[in-house]
């Protein structure tokens, strides 16, 4: 998994496709992450008593890591990540200005 939780991401599909957003939860199982206030969708929840009222909630729906591209903090751009490996440790750089992120 290339993306981390913090990461500000572009979506390149469904239907907030083109928005940009920051990553709040990152599923490695799945290979998803879910984005702030994007790909929302609309659940109804219903009533568990009497004296409640059912409601209808936005509920964010996980994307899949490969819908997204990393918008590099650096450049300003939407790119692809590599990783590197320096000594023992990986790093992601963005492969449109290098720059380790
Ligand atoms: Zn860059």
């Amino acid at each position: 998994m290339r993306i981390k939780k913090g990461d500000n991401v572009k979506i390149l599909t469904g239907k907030d496709s083109g928005k940009s957003g920051k990553v709040v939860k990152v599923y490695n199982s799945t290979g998803k992450l879910v984005v702030e206030g994007l790909n929302l969708y609309k659940k109804h929840v219903r009533a568990k008593t009497q004296n409640e009222k059912g409601e209808i909630v936005d509920v964010p729906r996980p994307i899949n890591a490969s819908n997204v591209l990393i918008i590099c903090p650096s450049c300003h751009k939407a790119a692809r990540i590599g990783m590197k490996t320096s000594g023992e440790k990986k790093e992601r750089f963005c492969r449109k200005c290098q720059a380790v992120l």
